[in-house]
């Protein structure tokens, strides 16, 4: 501002200028002529000068919350204060002191790895979330822990889906919520079973008894639950960790057992003969959830011919003409499953055709297209070449694939066949052709389908249409069992196979072999393949409430909303839900047997017997009590006549009773629960057998509202495994590994922050390349918080300048952040994380450090410290810092704590407390105020922000032709071809509040408002640039050096500076700065 300025200002409202402001305007007004000195030597930023327009937020070890702008442009006064500090030039310090250098004890570096558990200590031992969610008066808000299984170590998913959990907790805390978040850990199974028998020898294992497995077990599921709660905790995951939910706990399994009996009450449990998913290599049934399908399974396929013995019964003669050499063409992948079948089937709706096999090429039967294919004996010269019955689509398909000519003598709808009976080409027998459903097409094999009931589910349903034989000749082990006759005791996946393929081709019955690539279930733990197998099981009937299923997941808020689709058509399609199992490791099946005509005995009161002994003594009692005390007393006289059932539940009903074990019971919890927030793969897992026990017992779902999240991959989108070495652990993101420049210890909150960066709903991505993103994003915002505790040092509440007094920018900033909170809130709400990343990221870095806290540090640090702008700033850097502390708190909990400790001064709440703990804050409500700015304003300011870009590009250009070094050297020059727009910059450059002032926004030492570009001074202007804008209309740029001589306190240059006898070196700002802080009385700066 210049001397005439000033003293305009100082008419105008002298109330805002400080006592010496004005009289040093009035003494400068009157020798101004005399004050035009050499300007003083240039002296430059002492680092290198990266592009002012391209530059980043980064910081540096030294000065970490300055940006690099503000490095060069606002160094002056910090420089010059640190400089004589070091014992440089005396003259050079002389004005140190009254320079208000940021100061705080909130370090630069998170140093994660010692103060996060210091942190977590301090939380622990004050008790802190467990104080505020049961003061919280907001009502409660149940997130319902999926468990996780005892088994090993977290990998990059519990991190993702706990840290998930912890970030939503945090938020409903902040929102006065009350919140009892339980723990929960899924302990029994097949795979802890194996681990115990893998850790004990061959001798070990004969002595193994059921009771000496499952204490070992259960030792191993304990142990584990520590370790994996020890790496929650670590991750800032705050929960009831004191009283976690445990599968294998008495109480909940006797809540298990409840829900398994209300089943069975209300008749939705029922055993059966079926075909279920069989792993011989576990040697027990499995659940759809416990299946995988790798790549690359390859089946042998056969196409086999059925001879026909009689056609159907009312066909007028459909089929005579072809006896007695014609085949029913069938293609299986299964081969072993042929001595089991029970019929053929057909759809109704195809039409198929009689073909003549006329001639085959000899070369087919060698290999064709590089695959191993073999034809059947069959169709060697010399054999009568059967009749082949096919559906019509498939015929030149069979052709090309077998190698023949064949020619079609008849057509007709698949109806035609039902009923037509064919010789088994095993046991000789008669069976049927039958009308199967949609299932069977015409995508691959002939069109007519092998029906083995024992063996698929699509066969067993047509097989109890027809009432056909369940045929299952295969033991646990997965060999043929005495009913498959000459292939007895062979394994049906490897020598069974291959033995039924050549009983075939000697019978002439094989027609044609090959290999079939395609997706095979496999056990998910073992990694070898399943079958089919037809056994004695318990099943959940899941048809008698699919309905209600049905109408509940209607009801469900699904996020995504994608997900909805796929639990209806996972319970839309899924057959009864097959809950036993023959393990040890788990809970029982509480059912007796009688031992002569093996019927099951289960009532209510058996039930409720069992229940009450296991909720004291545990499930082991079931193995370690005799069955006349597990039977009730009425039954005691004839406990003899029974044994109990050595069968344990399928583990998805465990944790599928979670709700009624944990929601329904404990104390803060309620049922249904607010929230489930799982991977996607529980829509077939925890999500559906949640609902299928809940529904089933209550009519209800378990949830109203479920979160699901995708896989975590490496950074190119690999699946992560050891092989290919790109696991990326979260105890090496936490604490590092061994090598800490490749691996560094970020700590808890970087991994957070990467968590609360990913659209989680699909899959996400996480590496060291990432986590460096990660970590960097962290420092900036680290960076923003020490700007604003630092410039607080000296803060107390009560200096706070009232809203209307506040300078037009400090009111813009307070607009920012109210918008900023505005969209964070709404991002919490909705469940979107990544969108706060993204705002906070942006907020931190173009909003503040690129703006608002590169312009306040002038004010700050040479603004005087009791000066009204500096106060006024300190408002608003006070109510920047509560409110990001607040809002990212849920996702960073460690930073917010951190700067809460170091904060510098006594923050108190509504109810006159003071807040010791960042928890204890409320979540900001939104202030009307602040946002109320007139648009007009606020589009003013958008068009200030665009032309302070335009400005620095020019001043850029300027430093690069050495006219200036720091932005303080120049002058700006503006021209406006609207009239209005130029009145309102005159208004700014002329603004009675120093802060406001256009020079101070772009941080140069003066700006003149030029009224036509006809002036003569433009003529001198060598750096020029353009502004345009629709609503404001062109604007003209031009930069010079500034007027007068160099400030030595502030490094503005004034031509005011030599004009006070006292201060010869100083400007009249920092005149009035001084002259309010006596130099005897001035605190002394670090
Ligand atoms: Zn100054």
């Amino acid at each position: 501002m210049d001397a005439a300025s000033l003293l305009k200002a100082a008419a105008s409202s002298s109330n805002l200028l400080t006592s010496g402001e004005a009289t040093l305007a009035a003494r400068a007004s009157s020798c101004l002529a005399t004050s035009k000195r050499a300007p003083f030597p240039m002296r430059r930023a002492a680092l290198g000068r990266p592009p002012l327009l391209s530059r980043s937020f980064s910081s540096d070890v030294n000065d970490g919350f300055l940006g690099s702008a503000s490095k060069r442009r606002a160094r002056g006064p910090i420089m010059a204060a640190k400089k004589a500090a070091e014992g440089g030039k005396r003259d050079e310090g002389k004005y140190k002191h009254t320079v208000d250098l940021p100061k705080t004890s909130f370090g630069l570096r998170a140093n994660a790895v010692v103060r996060e558990p210091e942190i977590q200590k301090m939380w622990e031992d004050n008790q802190v979330f467990k104080r505020i969610a049961e003061k919280n008066t907001g009502g409660s808000f149940v997130l319902h822990d999926g468990p996780p299984y005892a088994n090993g170590n977290l990998h990059m998913g519990h991190a993702l889906n706990k840290i998930l959990k912890d970030i939503i907790n945090r938020y409903k805390l902040l929102q006065n919520h009350k919140i009892s978040f339980v723990p929960g850990w899924d302990c029994h199974g097949l795979p802890i079973e194996l681990k115990v028998l893998q850790s004990m020898n061959q001798d070990a294992r004969k002595e193994l008894t059921p009771l000496k497995l499952r204490q070992k077990a259960a030792k191993f599921a304990k142990e584990t639950v520590n370790i994996q709660m020890k790496s929650f905790k670590r991750y800032g995951i705050w929960a009831d960790w004191e009283n976690p939910y445990l599968t294998l706990s008495p109480e909940y399994e006797a809540a298990q057992i409840e829900v398994f009996g209300q089943m069975a009450m209300r008749g939705y449990i029922y055993r059966g003969r079926k075909p279920v998913h069989w792993s011989p290599s576990s040697r027990t049934a499995l659940a759809e959830a416990e299946l995988e399908y790798p790549e690359g399974h390859i089946s042998k396929s056969i196409y086999a011919g059925f001879k026909i013995i009689s056609p159907p019964p009312s066909s007028n003669g459909l089929l005579e003409e072809f006896f007695p050499n014609i085949c029913l063409a069938i293609w299986t992948t299964t081969p072993w499953t042929i001595p089991a079948n029970a019929a053929v089937a057909v759809n109704s709706r195809l039409t198929y055709v009689v073909a003549e096999v006329h001639s085959v090429l000899e070369s087919a039967s060698t290999s064709c297209g590089g695959k191993q294919i073999k034809l059947g004996s069959i169709f060697k010269s010399g054999k009568e070449k059967p009749f082949l019955i096919l559906a019509s689509e498939l015929v030149s398909t069979l052709e090309s694939k077998w190698g023949m000519k064949l020619v079609v003598r008849k057509t007709f709808p698949g109806s035609a066949l039902e009923n037509c009976r064919y010789v088994h080409p095993v046991s000789g027998k008669e069976c049927p052709v039958v009308l199967g459903g949609d299932y069977i097409t015409t995508e691959s094999g002939t069109g007519l389908v092998h029906t083995a009931p024992g063996h698929g589910q699509e066969d067993y349903i047509t097989g109890l249409k027809y009432g056909l034989p369940i045929l299952s000749p295969v033991d646990d082990e997965g060999k043929f069992t005495e009913e498959a006759g000459e292939f007895h005791g062979l394994n049906v996946l490897g020598a069974g196979n291959d033995a039924v393929t050549n009983f075939l081709d000697e019978q002439l019955s094989l027609l044609m072999e090959e290999p079939y690539k395609h997706k095979y279930p496999y056990d998910w733990r073992t990694k070898k393949p399943t079958i089919f197998r037809a056994t004695e099981q318990w099943f959940a009937s899941v048809e008698g409430f699919r309905h209600a299923a049905m109408d509940a997941i209607s009801k469900v808020a699904w996020i995504p909303s994608q997900a909805e689709n796929r639990i209806v058509a996972m319970t839309s399609s899924r057959s009864d839900w097959c809950i036993s199992r023959q393990r040890t490791w788990g809970v029982p099946i509480p059912v007796f047997y009688h031992i002569d005509s093996k019927e099951p005995l289960l009532t209510e009161e058996t039930l409720n017997h069992i229940k009450i002994i296991v909720s004291k003594k545990g499930s082991d009692a079931w193995w370690h009590m005799p069955t006349e005390e597990l039977l009730p007393d009425k039954y005691r006289d004839i406990a003899s006549n029974y044994q109990k059932g050595t069968d344990t539940m399928d583990v998805w009903f465990d944790s599928g009773s979670s709700w009624a074990a944990v929601l329904a019971q404990r104390d803060g919890l309620g049922f249904p629960a607010d929230l489930y927030l799982e991977g996607t793969d529980q829509h077939r897992g925890w999500f559906q057998s949640s609902l299928l026990t809940s529904i089933a017992t209550t009519g209800k779902a378990p949830y109203s509202s479920v979160i699901t999240h995708g896989f975590v991959l490496d950074e190119k989108g690999m699946k992560m495994s050891k092989s290919l070495g790109n696991v990326v652990d979260p105890d090496i993101i936490i604490n590092g590994g061994k090598n800490a420049k490749d691996e560094p210890g970020y700590g808890a909150d970087v991994l957070r922050l990467w968590v609360s960066s990913v659209d989680y709903t699909g899959d996400v991505m996480v590496g060291p390349q990432v986590l460096r993103q990660i970590s960097d994003m962290y420092r900036k915002l680290r960076g923003t918080l020490r700007f604003l505790l630092s410039n607080l040092h000296d803060w107390k509440p009560e200096n706070a300048v009232s809203y209307d007094d506040l300078p037009k920018i400090d009111k813009y900033a307070l607009f920012q952040l109210e918008n900023v909170v505005n969209s964070i809130q709404e991002s919490y709400e909705n469940y979107q994380f990544y969108k706060n990343f993204q705002i906070i990221q942006r907020f931190a870095i173009v909003d503040l450090s690129n703006f608002y806290f590169d312009v306040a540090k002038d004010r700050l640090y040479v603004g005087g410290k009791f000066s009204f702008t500096r106060r006024s700033c300190q408002t608003v850097l006070a109510a920047h810092l509560l409110s990001i502390v607040k809002v990212i708190a849920p996702i960073l909990p460690h930073l917010a704590e951190d700067v809460w400790q170091n904060l510098p001064f006594d923050h108190v709440m509504e109810d006159g407390s003071i807040a010791k703990f960042v928890f204890e804050l409320k979540w900001p409500d939104l202030n009307g105020k602040w946002l109320s700015i007139p648009a007009d304003d606020v589009d003013f300011w958008n068009q200030i922000l665009e032309l302070r870009s335009e400005v620095n590009k020019v001043l850029e250009n300027a430093r690069i032709g050495k006219l200036i070094g720091s932005s303080l050297e120049a002058k700006v020059y503006l021209q406006a071809a609207d009239g209005a727009t130029a009145s309102r910059l005159q208004e700014m450059c002329s603004s009675t509040n120093d802060a406001d002032a256009l020079h101070r926004i772009f941080i140069t030492s003066q700006v003149e408002i030029l009224t036509s570009l006809n002036d003569e001074i433009i003529s001198n202007i060598t750096y020029t640039g353009k502004y345009s804008n629709t609503r404001i209309g062109e604007l003209w740029i031009g930069v010079s050096r500034a007027d007068g001589m160099k400030c030595e306190r502030c490094w503005n240059y004034s031509p005011l500076v030599g004009s006070v006898i006292e201060h010869p070196t100083l400007c009249a700002r920092c005149f009035s700065a001084i002259d309010l802080q006596p130099v005897s009385a001035a605190v002394g700066v670090s």
